[in-house]
């Protein structure tokens, strides 16, 4: 079977971020705002090839020609809780790009539940973007949804025991919002 399209976003901002983000003394408000370079970033490098159409604005000193992206862009974030919600709000799929977020790949188990309900609505291209990805859960994509790209600056060494990626950042929820 083709492997999934695995992209490793090499850039000096994400790596910076990710740093942050991995480093235990970082405070909740500080994660947040590297949570937030990140994914700028990550979401830039995924929507590289998206399709755009030629349109020209006035600038105060006159017309100049631009481009604006051609279809809508839906971004499912990846809420295990939340997937009993995704079948109420899937009905304009069919004609957009989707941007899956789904932070922490850890056993990949939320994902393709998630990429299976995309799917049956007929999402036409799904991205995954994750901060941090395991090998477990890669795998899981790459058996499941051989065709989704995936876009991570990382995948790191292993699951432990409590499914928590090693090394990883921890509880990304927790470090968000400051609940350890
Ligand atoms: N979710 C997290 O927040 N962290 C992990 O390491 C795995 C899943």
């Amino acid at each position: 079977m083709k492997p999934v399209p695995l992209h490793l976003v090499d850039h000096p901002l994400a790596h910076d971020a990710l740093t942050t983000l991995r480093d235990k003394r970082t405070t909740p408000e500080h994660f947040r705002q590297a949570a937030n370079r990140i994914s700028v970033v990550l979401v830039a490098d995924a929507l590289r090839d998206i399709p755009t159409v030629p349109v020209t604005v006035d600038t105060p000193l006159g017309p100049a020609d631009g481009h604006r992206m051609e279809r809508d862009v839906v971004v499912v974030p990846v809420l295990r809780a939340g997937l009993g919600m995704l079948d109420a709000v899937l009905a304009p799929l069919a004609d957009s790009d989707v941007l899956m977020i789904d932070p922490m790949l850890a056993t990949g188990g939320s994902a393709v539940a998630a990429l299976d309900l995309l799917e049956h609505a007929g999402a036409r291209t799904v991205r995954l973007v994750c901060i941090v990805a395991a090998p477990e859960g890669v795998a899981l994509v790459e058996r499941h949804h051989p065709t989704v790209d995936i876009y991570t600056p990382v995948v790191d060494r292993e699951l432990n025991a409590h499914k928590y990626i090693v090394p990883g950042l921890g509880d990304f929820g927790d470090r968000l919002y400051g609940t350890l």
